[in-house]
C-alpha cells in the first residue's frame, strides 16, 4: 500500500473539516484531506441547501466573533469563486423577554458589540403578520447583518480553493483508523496510508467513532420545506419572512426562513431550546427512511397553528444529523496529550454558520498560533471527567 507523508491530515471534509483544510492550505502548510463520501454530500450534517446565519448568537456570547470571521472569510471565498455564499437579509429572534432567543441574543450582542435592534410587541406584530399566534408578551431582536448561507456550495468552495492552494484531497475514502503517538500520526484507509505530524479529525456525527471517549450524541433531525397556501403570495419570500428563531409557550420553538431563488420556505422545531430530533448510538445506523406520520404529524400541527398562511403538509423533507455535546457548545481543540490530535465536532445543531471561523481557529490551534478569539469555552478538555482523554 502506498504511504504518503505530509504535515497535517484533515479527516472528514464536511463543514468544519473543509474549512480547516482551506485555512491550513492558505498558510502554505502541506495538508491532505480525506472524506469518505463525495465532497458536498447529503449523508452527514451539512446538506439541505440553506442554513441560518445568525451573528448575535443566543447560544454563547463567545460565538459572535466566530460567526463574524466566517462572514469575512466566506465573503472572500464567494468573491474568489464567483458566488454569493451568505445572503445578508437579517434575522429575527422572537419570544418572551426572558427567553433564550431574546435574552441570549441581547447578551451576546452586548458582549461582542454586534448592532441589533430591539422590537417591542407591536413592532413585531406589524413586521411579521405571517406569525399567526404570537404570545401576548413576545418581543423581537433584529440582527441586521445576519441571514442565510448555503452549505453545499460553501463546503465545495472551501475544498476547491484548498486544492488550488496545494492541498491534496481523497474523496470516497474511508478513514479506518487514526493512530497518534508521541512520534507522529498514522491515518489508515483501505487504499492509502498517510504519515503526518498532526491530524485534525472533523468527522461530524462519526467523531465519537474515530476518536472514542468524547461525550457526543448524534441525533436524527429532518429538514422540512413548506409552501404558502396561496401560490401567488410573496408573504413567505425571504425578504418578508427572514431567517428567524421563535420561542413559543410550552417549550416549543420554531426556526426557519422564507423562500428565494433556488430554495423554499424552511421550518424546523425546537424542544426546550434544542433542535428536535431522535438520538441514536451509531452514526452508521441513522434511520434514513422518511416516516410520513412520525416525521410529519407534530410539525404539521405546530405549523397549522403558528403560520396559518402555509400549507401545513411539508412539500419535502430530508433526514439530517446533529451531534450534541453535554453543554451545547462545540468541541474544538486538542485531545489527548501528544499535541498532535485536534478534534472538531459536537456541532449541537448550530455549527454551520461558524464553520469558516472555526476553520481559521482550527488552523491556529493545530499550528500553535495565537487564536484570533477566546476558544476556551470550546476546549474538548472541559469534559475531561466524562472522557478518557
Ligand atoms: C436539521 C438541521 C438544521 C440545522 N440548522 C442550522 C442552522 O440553521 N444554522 C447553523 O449554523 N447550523 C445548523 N445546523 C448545524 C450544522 O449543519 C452543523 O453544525 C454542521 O453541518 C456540522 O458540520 P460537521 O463538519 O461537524 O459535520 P459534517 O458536515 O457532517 O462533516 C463530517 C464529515 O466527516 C465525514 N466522515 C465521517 N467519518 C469519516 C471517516 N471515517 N473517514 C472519512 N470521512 C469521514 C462525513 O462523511 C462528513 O462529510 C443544522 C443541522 C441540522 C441537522
Amino acid at each position: 500500500m502506498e504511504t504518503l507523508r505530509t504535515d497535517v491530515v484533515v479527516v472528514g471534509l464536511g463543514a468544519f473539516g473543509s474549512a480547516a483544510l482551506w485555512r491550513l492550505a492558505a498558510r502554505g502548510v502541506n495538508v491532505i484531506g480525506v472524506e469518505r463520501q463525495a465532497i458536498g454530500h447529503a449523508l452527514g450534517s451539512s446538506h439541505g441547501i440553506t442554513r441560518l446565519f445568525r451573528i448575535a448568537c443566543m447560544e454563547h456570547p463567545g460565538l459572535p466573533p466566530i460567526a463574524q470571521k466566517s462572514l469575512e472569510l466566506w465573503t472572500e471565498l464567494g468573491a474568489q469563486t464567483g458566488q454569493v455564499l451568505v445572503e445578508q437579509t437579517g434575522s429575527l429572534n422572537a419570544g418572551p423577554p426572558g427567553s433564550e432567543p431574546v435574552a441570549g441574543a441581547l447578551a451576546a450582542a452586548a458582549q461582542a458589540g454586534v448592532p441589533v435592534v430591539e422590537l417591542d410587541h407591536d413592532e413585531l406584530v406589524a413586521r411579521q403578520p405571517q406569525y399567526g399566534a404570537l404570545g401576548a408578551d413576545d418581543v423581537g431582536v433584529w440582527d441586521p447583518g445576519a441571514g442565510i448561507c448555503f452549505p453545499e456550495p460553501i463546503v465545495r468552495a472551501q475544498v476547491e480553493v484548498a486544492q488550488q492552494l496545494g492541498a491534496q484531497v481523497f474523496a470516497h475514502t474511508l478513514v479506518t483508523a487514526v493512530e497518534v503517538s508521541g512520534d507522529g500520526v498514522l491515518v489508515r484507509t483501505p487504499t492509502v496510508e498517510i504519515r503526518a505530524e498532526r491530524v485534525v479529525v472533523a468527522t461530524g456525527a462519526w467523531l465519537g467513532k474515530v476518536v472514542p471517549g468524547l461525550p457526543l450524541v448524534p441525533r436524527r433531525t429532518p429538514l422540512y420545506w413548506f409552501e404558502p397556501k396561496d401560490p401567488a403570495s410573496d408573504e413567505f419570500a425571504l425578504e418578508r419572512f427572514p431567517a428567524f428563531i421563535w420561542q413559543r409557550a410550552g417549550g416549543i420553538g420554531f426556526w426557519g426562513h422564507g423562500s428565494g431563488d433556488g430554495y423554499g420556505v424552511k421550518l424546523g422545531l425546537e424542544h426546550d431550546g434544542h433542535v428536535a430530533g431522535t438520538p441514536f448510538a451509531d452514526a452508521d445506523e441513522v434511520d434514513r427512511y422518511v416516516h410520513p406520520r412520525g416525521d410529519v404529524d407534530e410539525i404539521s400541527a405546530a405549523v397549522a397553528e403558528a403560520f396559518p398562511g402555509l400549507d401545513p403538509i411539508p412539500v419535502k423533507l430530508l433526514p439530517c444529523i446533529v451531534t450534541d455535546s453535554p453543554d451545547g457548545q462545540f468541541l474544538i481543540g486538542h485531545a489527548g496529550d501528544t499535541g498532535r490530535l485536534v478534534v472538531a465536532g459536537g456541532d449541537s445543531g448550530h455549527g454551520f454558520k461558524h464553520a469558516g471561523g472555526l476553520g481559521e481557529l482550527l488552523a491556529q490551534l493545530t499550528l500553535g498560533e495565537k487564536p484570533y478569539c477566546d476558544a476556551a469555552f470550546l476546549d474538548p478538555k472541559r469534559f475531561a471527567a466524562d472522557s478518557h482523554h
